[in-house]
């Protein structure tokens, strides 16, 4: 009986992956059609200087509203991309997308784009970058390339000289989500960040008494300014957490408790109304 159980639910298992495999396959044909038929779309995300409490640039931020599902986490559908290798399109495509977008937008004011694993090994994707700036005349130092520490799992001559390449395109380099990551520090010495972006995990409840997090961010914040780095403190939603971390030294802040991410428009609108100042939700004087 106990055998016969377990075919059974072996049998149910395997359908059950049967399914999920069938769900992945769909909503890939269905993320390849958003692809072509203009179906995605980019928010920005305000980044604010602790100093001045300016907006110093925006991280662009992908959106896909399924017709039939609704909005689809770029959780849930950019792993999809990677396995099936359609990140190489919709990456390129973000990054035209958010330099034609931030050329519009006042001197000075930078764009963070979100660049996946694949695309970091990928050779060509320093010429993909250059052509990006070409077509929408953004200085390369208003552009930001975010990278994760899974780019370190992979070969490093490569990733080496990846680095190099794109440091020669004048171009500005961000450590993300910091400290989720299996690798050591090691990589830190020798990959030329311009800023370590600190994960939410370590921000979120920060300020909450005998919370550990103050003196993580504390010792991320003191390492990145030895190396001549900045930090932004990513997912803040309060007021006390906005505090501690202006105490702590990050040079930067983004989260909720400056703005969500929002559409091109309300930015253009936003920097048109009030320029590049910025004060915490809840808390404006206007
Ligand atoms: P990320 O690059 O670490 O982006 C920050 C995420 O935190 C965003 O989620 C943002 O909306 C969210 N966030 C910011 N402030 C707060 C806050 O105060 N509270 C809370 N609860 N959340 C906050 P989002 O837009 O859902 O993106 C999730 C992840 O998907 C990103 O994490 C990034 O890894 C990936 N992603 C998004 N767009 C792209 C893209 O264009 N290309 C690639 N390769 N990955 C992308
Ligand atoms: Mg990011
Ligand atoms: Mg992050
Ligand atoms: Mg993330």
């Amino acid at each position: 009986a106990a055998k016969g159980n377990g075919r059974g639910v072996h049998r149910f298992y395997s359908s059950d992956m049967h399914a999920d495999a069938e769900d992945r396959r769909k909503l890939e044909e269905d993320l390849r059609h958003a692809l072509a038929a203009d179906g995605l779309h980019l928010v920005y995300q305000p980044v604010v200087s602790t100093a001045s409490e300016r907006i110093t640039g925006y991280e662009a931020l992908l959106r896909w509203v399924h017709p039939v599902r609704g909005p689809i986490s770029p959780a849930l559908f950019i792993p999809i991309a990677e396995d099936t290798g359609l990140i190489a399109q919709i990456g390129e495509w973000v990054l035209r997308t958010a330099c034609r977008d931030a050329a519009q937008w006042p001197e000075g004011v930078q764009v963070a784009v979100n660049v996946s694993p694949t695309q970091f090994a990928n050779p060509a994707f320093p010429a993909t970058v250059m052509s990006a700036l070409a077509a929408s005349q953004l200085a390369p130092e208003r552009l930001e390339l975010e990278i994760t520490e899974s780019v370190f799992l992979t070969d490093d001559a490569d990733t080496d000289s990846m680095f190099t390449r794109l440091k020669a395109l004048g171009v500005r380099l961000a450590l993300d989500d910091f400290g989720t990551g299996y690798s050591s520090l090691g990589y830190l010495k020798k990959a030329p960040f311009d800023k370590i972006k600190i994960d939410q995990s370590f921000v979120r409840g920060a300020a909450i008494k005998g919370s550990r997090n103050s003196a993580i961010i504390k010792a991320i914040v003191s390492l990145a300014e030895a190396l001549g780095m900045d930090t932004t403190a990513e997912g803040a939603e309060t007021h006390d957490e906005l505090e501690l971390i202006r105490q702590l030294g990050c040079s930067h802040i983004q989260g909720y408790v400056y703005g969500r991410p929002m559409p091109f428009d309300d930015v253009v609108a936003r920097q048109r109304a009030n320029g590049s100042a910025a004060s915490p939700e809840g808390f404006q004087s206007s």
